[in-house]
């Protein structure tokens, strides 16, 4: 006989077909009720076979749905996670899915990590062991002798006190025959821990009684204001979001230090959001000489067992901050007190994976129902945060001022074309060349950005600047290897002509120059130039990225050349010259973001040179001297770049202004593909007649058209309304599960 008290779980399985989408009723065993929460994993017998699956128990209840005595028991509890707050990340995912779309099982894989055991390893602690000024003086010395790589040990052991030996070599790129030579002059010596805590920050000696509260500095008085403000509406309860607009160098980093700090000393918990590439080294000692051991940070780099584990930390009250990538959003803190999100416009904030969640968005719905507060901050904000900025949706601050009151750098902006009318065809402007010859000279360093995103490939004229333009659409158009021009929106298409159509000109062809030929040319024009490359070939395996920098910064290369890579927040004091070889690569890169991509990587570029006091100069080479994005850039100027680009999203419908869905549709079979995307088509079509505010684009071929034999096809929907893309979604899904009709993969983009 089964009892009265009885209670069911309804469980989500965990096999990602959208067809087993919902959710089955098991009974909880009574020695099991008490570890049964939402959202533990489960093992439960699944199907005629009974065969044991594992599931998410999305909700608890005491009336069952279905025949008690038929109802199957559930098997086991595979992780002891009772304590976990996870009714709130639950509901995140459940947001997530009808906010982007795919099934409830993805998003529960996002929000819920599953639990992987972990081998404890030993760590090797570097710890300095002497005296602050002793170390002052050995600094002295190496500076004086030029070690730079031990000067660069030294100063991190002097601000951190003890680091992670994997830090030292990975991150600061520093090889171990240098912590030697400290250790042999008695100046830092090497302990062994065991240790499956934190993989990269360092015990700092202190132990886990909270804040270490130590800040060196002086706060300016831009700084103070922003960080009293955003307190003391946090103690109003006044959580609407706030976005710093501070340019590099403004101190929006310690900014975010003390709010934090201010936030854990209330007894809450935080989470700092960074884009990968910016957790250096400087980043991890800032925050470890702060909060020490209540500190953790979780990277891509991370085994699934380790990231389990930091999780873990957060959800046992161990540590106060979590500091990562877009996943750090969804650390299971049993207090979260503030979201903070660095570098707000990166792009690696939006997953790529089904739900396509920005951390954006979530972030704001997650600190929206945790009570918490929400804090973003760049210089270079993206269009859609500078707008709710402006509107009134986000609380906007501005630190326009850099801290060491450096002067902006110098900024050339060299028109191609006439580059060519007086017949130089090099890839090196005369002023560009001007400039090398001239640092080189003086033994100071340059960076050479070559500004190409993406696969696709635009025609210009090389003679008048002309490009190809999509008569619908208003971005440019894509050469394909069929030798026509495609537009990768509407799919609109026109074959490739031999003369510019402008102007009659032979210059006219795809913008296809490559780092690997830049560095050859820079080899031709200036054989005595030590040269590093930095790009997808060159930074392939683990570690070869931070070798690359630290080779460069130990001033192993007079010239290091380089994709947007090289010019997201590294500090170089001794490059003084920053040469863009052609801002257009990304301006005409075929999607509506294109100019604000281009003002934010032409905006940071120029801001790598002269960072050391010495005023730096950049030269921007361009065929579109005069297209807004470049202009803007070169005044260093956000405001008058923003006003223009929103008053063309405005005319276009293009978010902010609206809203755009993405869906792609992909098969193995290109009719199948196609046949599914007129599917959607048709769909959408009985939606525009109740909504005429709803736009239809396509199917046409996406812009790769074709991946590993998979056809793929994209259509596109605009309104003004989100809700609106959102009900075509559950209407695109739900007419798939009634139909059962699952041959054909769809993805669902929002904003894209
Ligand atoms: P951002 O994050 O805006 O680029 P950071 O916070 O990294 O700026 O600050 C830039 C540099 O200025 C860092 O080296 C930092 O240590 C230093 N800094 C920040 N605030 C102050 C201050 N109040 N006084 C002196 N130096 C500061
Ligand atoms: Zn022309
Ligand atoms: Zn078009």
């Amino acid at each position: 006989m089964r009892n009265e008290t009885a209670l069911y779980a309804d469980v989500i399985i965990e096999i990602s077909i959208e067809k087993l989408d919902r959710t089955f009723q098991y009974r909880i065993p009574e020695p099991l009720t008490d570890r049964a929460v939402p959202g533990s994993l489960v093992s439960v017998p699944f199907g005629k076979g009974n065969r044991t699956v594992l599931g998410y128990i999305v909700n608890i209840t005491s009336k069952p749905e279905f025949d008690p005595e038929k109802t199957k028991d559930i098997a086991g509890i595979e992780d002891d996670n009772s304590r976990r707050p996870v009714s709130r990340l639950l509901y995140l995912a459940g947001w997530m899915k009808h906010h982007y779309g795919g099934t409830l099982v993805q998003s529960l894989k996002v929000v819920l990590p599953k639990k992987t055991p972990v081998r404890p390893v030993e760590k090797q602690i570097v710890r300095l062991s002497i005296s602050g000024s002793d170390a002052g003086v050995y600094a002295a010395e190496f500076q004086k002798k030029h070690q730079v790589a031990r000067l660069r040990l030294l100063t991190a052991l002097m601000e951190a006190e003890a680091m992670d030996k994997r830090l030292i070599t990975q991150k600061l790129g520093v090889g171990s025959p240098v912590i030697k030579a400290l250790c042999d002059r008695g100046i830092a010596r090497v302990e062994r821990e065991t240790s499956y805590r934190n993989p990269l920050a360092a015990g700092t000696g202190e132990g886990a009684q909270g804040l270490k509260g130590r800040r060196v500095m002086e706060l300016t008085m831009d700084q103070q204001a922003v960080i009293d403000s955003i307190l003391s509406r946090y103690d109003r309860r006044d959580i609407k979001p706030s976005l710093i607009h501070g340019v590099t160098g403004s101190g929006k980093t310690e900014v975010y230090i003390d709010i934090i700090e201010g936030i854990v000393r209330r007894g809450h918990q935080a989470i700092m959001l960074i884009p990968e590439i910016s957790l250096t080294y400087q980043t991890v000692i800032r925050f470890t000489a702060r909060f020490g051991d209540r500190v953790s940070f979780i990277h891509s780099k991370l085994s699934p067992g380790e990231r389990y584990d930091q999780f873990l930390r957060a959800e046992r009250g161990e540590i106060d901050v979590m500091i990562g990538p877009r996943s750090a959003l969804f650390s299971p803190f049993p207090d979260l007190g503030i979201i903070v999100m660095d570098e707000e416009h990166e792009t690696s904030y939006k997953s790529e994976k089904m739900p396509k969640y920005h951390a954006r968005e979530t972030a704001e719905k997650l600190a929206e129902i945790s009570g918490a507060a929400f804090v973003m901050g760049s210089a270079t904000p993206s269009v859609e945060a500078y707008q709710r900025a402006v509107s009134g949706r986000y609380c906007l601050y501005r630190m326009p001022e850099r801290i060491s009151g450096g002067t902006l750098p110098v900024v050339y902006t060299v028109d191609l074309r006439k580059e060519l009318a007086e017949g130089n065809k090099s890839i090196f402007s005369g002023k560009l060349r001007l400039l090398m010859e001239d640092r080189l000279k003086r033994r100071e360093q340059i960076m050479l950005f070559l500004n190409r995103r993406g696969y696709s490939s635009f025609v210009t004229c090389r003679k008048c600047g002309y490009v190809y333009k999509c008569p619908h659409c208003d971005v440019s158009l894509s050469l394909h290897r069929d030798k026509r021009l495609h537009c990768h929106y509407c799919g609109y298409s026109t074959p490739m002509a031999a003369l510019c159509p402008e102007c009659g000109s032979r210059y006219i062809g795809g913008m296809r120059a490559g780092t690997e030929q830049v560095e050859n040319m820079v080899h031709r024009v200036f054989p005595e130039a030590n040269t590093i490359r930095m790009d997808m070939d060159t930074t392939r395996k683990k570690g070869d990225y931070e070798r690359i920098l630290s080779a460069f910064s130990n001033e192993e290369a007079d010239i290091l050349i380089g994709t947007q890579m090289i010019v997201k927040g590294h500090d170089f004091p001794r490059v003084t010259l920053m040469g863009i070889l052609a801002a257009d690569m990304s301006l005409f890169s075929g999607d509506y973001r294109s100019a604000e991509r281009t003002f934010q990587l032409l905006t940071q570029a120029a801001g790598r040179a002269g960072r050391g006091g010495a005023a730096g100069e950049v030269v921007i080479q361009t065929y579109s001297p005069d297209n807004y994005a470049v202009t803007a850039a070169a005044r260093q100027d956000y405001p008058g770049f923003f006003e223009e680009e929103i008053s063309y999203r405005n005319i276009g419908g293009y978010p902010p202004a609206g809203h755009m869905l993405q869906i792609t549709v992909e098969d193995r079979e290109e009719r199948r593909a196609m046949s599914s995307a007129e599917d959607i088509a048709e769909l959408g079509r009985g939606f525009m007649k109740g909504d005429p505010g709803l736009q239809l684009i396509g199917p046409a071929d996406a812009a790769i058209s074709k991946i590993n034999d998979i056809y793929r096809k994209v259509l596109y929907a605009k309104s003004a309304d989100y809700e609106v893309l959102a009900g075509l979604k559950d209407a695109v899904e739900n007419d798939r599960m009634k139909r059962q009709d699952f041959s054909s993969r769809v993805e669902f983009d929002f904003d894209p």
